[in-house]
């Protein structure tokens, strides 16, 4: 039995957290892979460190040890706090060098190397803790582990085959011995032995991959909430835990909806069919969410959530017979790829393509449609401030009748739909509204479907 336990940022933040932590590792039956975020705020501060030319390199270092001292300093004494600082400061001086070598920014892969740092000391921070509780544990940056990684910079992409390779012969063994591994997540290594990050929030991807490659029987994501939710409970008061979903409804949920997951997670595990739990560090007992293969819904109740984005655009794109000229259509998609983009709904029409973007990426989006042809294109529209409404269950659109229940409620609240998204996926209902409404749509639709009878 092998469990890939991740704890994300907060999870090891103070010394509290990473206690907690400890006990949840070291009471888990069976091999355990630990799998570790930085410490809250310090991939922030590394960013902006680097975002400021490392104007201060000495300050940001003192503040770098401060954070991490003052957690040790209540962790550790005697022997262990000086074993600690031993390890410690070997890879500070590492990280000193980085923020004063200005050969090495000329790498196109600097960026990950440097904002990766955080959890090579997290990972320690961990394993010393588990250590000084009587246990065998070693901290393993992405390199030692083995975790393999392809892709641009600042976006990686598992190498799944080269990964399983790897950590098999690394983590087998310490397995068996008993060891307990603790992994920098975040990033892994290219072939050329390059550090590459799997984007924000990428460790809950990095268990994944390690899950997967080493056939785990679960893998466990830690956070700081109770796991998915039927809606955002700053918005519906009696929005509940979901207690089971299935990949794809898990997926589409952590790509709109909160940010309890990197959406890339499923992917890894779903492959092996590997249950993926999401669970609660301060709360350790609740039973969180588990996501895993479901051939039935549990609880008769179609919708498992209601999940909204706020601060989004609609922009829209005017060329004469469009839907018989793909070229055109190919061009400005071009523009958004270059653009770098993430387009959360597109619409057609015979003249026009509408695509829902973040409401920050709409400058660059239009200075790079600018660049098109002005004979291909008439005219290009943007309608700011609006809100997705995401609505997720299995097998939505097999359901006679569904999408009209589902307007017929948001046109009790006096919204108007804005653009729809549906088909694309069969978990998952999208549209569009004014963000003045969003909430109560969101409310009103939670209410119906999920406390109500809704759709059966
Ligand atoms: N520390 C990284 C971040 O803040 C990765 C992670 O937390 O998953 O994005
Ligand atoms: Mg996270």
């Amino acid at each position: 039995m092998i469990t890939v336990m991740k704890f994300g940022g907060s999870s090891v933040g103070s010394a509290e957290a990473l206690m907690r932590v400890a006990k949840i590792v070291t009471e888990k039956e069976g091999g355990k892979i630990v799998v570790v975020s930085a410490m809250s705020g310090i991939t922030n501060f590394l960013i902006g460190t680097m975002e400021n030319g490392f104007r201060d390199p000495e300050g940001a270092a003192e503040l770098f040890c401060e954070r991490h001292m003052d957690v040790a300093c209540k962790l550790f004494e005697g022997e262990a706090l000086e074993s600690y600082k031993r390890d410690f400061n070997e890879r500070l001086d590492i990280l000193k060098d980085l923020m004063v070598d200005e050969c090495a920014r000329i790498d196109p892969y600097f960026e990950d190397l440097f904002i990766s740092q955080g959890e090579r000391f997290s990972s320690l921070t961990l394993a010393h803790l588990i250590e000084s509780m009587g246990f065998d544990s070693v901290a393993l940056t992405s390199e030692e582990a083995g975790i393999y990684a392809e892709g641009r910079p600042l976006n990686g992409t598992a190498d799944l085959e080269k990964t399983s390779l790897k950590t098999n012969m690394i983590l087998r063994p310490m397995l068996q011995d008993g060891v307990i591994p603790i992994i920098s997540g975040y990033y892994g290594v290219t072939e050329s032995g390059r550090a590459l990050t799997f984007g924000r929030g990428g460790s809950d991807y990095a268990a994944a991959a390690i899950g997967n490659a080493m056939n785990a029987d679960c893998v466990e994501i830690w956070t700081d909430v109770n796991g998915f939710m039927s809606a955002d409970p700053r918005v519906v008061t009696d929005a509940k835990t979901i207690e089971e979903m299935n990949y794809s409804e898990a997926g589409e949920l952590a790509y709109f909806g909160a940010r309890v997951l990197h959406p890339r997670t499923i992917e890894p595990v779903q492959r092996k069919h590997i249950p993926l739990r999401i669970k609660n560090s301060y709360d350790p007992d609740n039973p969180g969410t588990v996501i895993h293969n479901l051939s039935k819904r549990s609880d008769n109740k179609l919708l498992k959530s209601v999940a909204m984005k706020v601060d989004l655009s609609i922009i829209t794109v005017s060329a004469a017979d469009i839907a018989y000229r793909p070229i055109i259509v190919a061009k400005i998609v071009e523009k958004l790829a270059d653009a770098g983009v993430a387009v959360y709904a597109i619409s057609t029409s015979l003249s026009t393509i509408a695509f829902l973007i973040h409401n920050l990426d709409v400058k660059q989006t239009l200075k790079n449609l600018n660049l098109l042809d002005s004979k291909d294109i008439e005219r290009i529209d943007v309608k700011s401030n609006v809100a997705l409404i995401c609505v997720v269950g299995d097998s939505l659109l097999s359901y006679q009748g569904f999408s009209g229940d589902v307007f017929g409620a948001v046109k009790e609240v006096g919204a108007n739909v804005e653009m729809i998204s549906e088909g694309a996926s069969d978990v998952s209902l999208n549209f569009v509204v004014p963000t003045d409404s969003v909430t109560e749509v969101v409310k009103v639709l939670h209410q119906k479907f999920i406390v109500g009878e809704g759709t059966e």
